[in-house]
């Protein structure tokens, strides 16, 4: 049986809880992702998506409810372990690329691995592989200013994976292209996740692109339908 990579049970977020223009923009959300499983977060602008992946991501915490990576209870540890976690056990891609622009896109994929304790030598070896994976093994030397936007993208994709999350999660994560690229990149996407069997929950308001995906969620008036 397949185990959930990520649950997240009765969530509940207030912005202005104290004051009288508080926004309740998750009240009771529920969901849960299989590894190996590709989920699309469907809603449209200001619906609390980004809200559900930093609460998802450990970078924001619920106000109630709990947040369950990889079997861990996430909703009370320190966030010294919460950050060890997001470090570990996920992988971030957003509607910009956030590349470093002085490194190549060979080391913007090695850093992080650097980091996380890699060799040099395995981490550029790896950073490689990704690369090639997503068609950009003859760019590797390139800054991210000399690559077109669903290039930087690309490159974007290999650094979420560097360093072998569990779960990937991304917030309209080909959003910054033109339909035709986006279409391109997101098959890119979609390739590279299944690949590598990680579980991933992807947020778009394109639903083309979510039609694409095992199983599409709609948040909706704060819950997932
Ligand atoms: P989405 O990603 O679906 O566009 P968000 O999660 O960014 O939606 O925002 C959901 C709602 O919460 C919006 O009405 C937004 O204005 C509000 N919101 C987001 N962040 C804050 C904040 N820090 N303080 C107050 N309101 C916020």
């Amino acid at each position: 049986m397949s185990e959930p990579v990520l649950t997240l049970h009765e969530i509940i977020k207030v912005y202005n809880q104290s004051l009288p223009n508080a926004v309740n923009v998750l009240r009771g959300v529920n969901l849960s992702v299989d590894k190996g499983e590709i989920v699309a977060l469907v809603a449209p602008s200001g619906a609390g998506k980004s809200t559900l992946l930093h609460i998802a991501g450990l970078l924001d915490n619920a106000d109630d409810g709990v947040v369950t990576l990889a079997g861990q209870n996430m909703t009370n540890e320190s966030d010294r372990r919460r950050t060890a976690a997001r470090r570990s056990d996920l992988g971030f891609i957003y509607q910009f690329h956030h590349l470093l622009p002085e490194f190549t896109a060979l080391e913007n994929i090695v850093l992080p691995q650097l980091s996380a304790g890699v060799s040099r030598l395995n981490a550029e070896k790896y950073a490689h592989d990704l690369l090639v994976r997503v068609g950009m093994g003859r760019r590797a030397d390139h800054r991210p200013a000399a690559l077109s936007g669903g290039e930087q993208q690309r490159v974007a994709f290999c650094r979420a994976l560097a360093n072998g999350p569990s779960l990937l999660l991304a917030d309209e994560p080909t959003g910054n292209l033109d339909p035709e690229t986006s279409d391109q990149v997101f098959d890119i996407l979609l390739e590279l996740v299944r690949g590598t069997g990680l579980a991933a929950l992807i947020a778009t308001h394109n639903l083309s692109l979510a039609a694409r995906m095992d199983r599409t969620l709609t948040l909706k008036n704060g819950q997932l339908l």
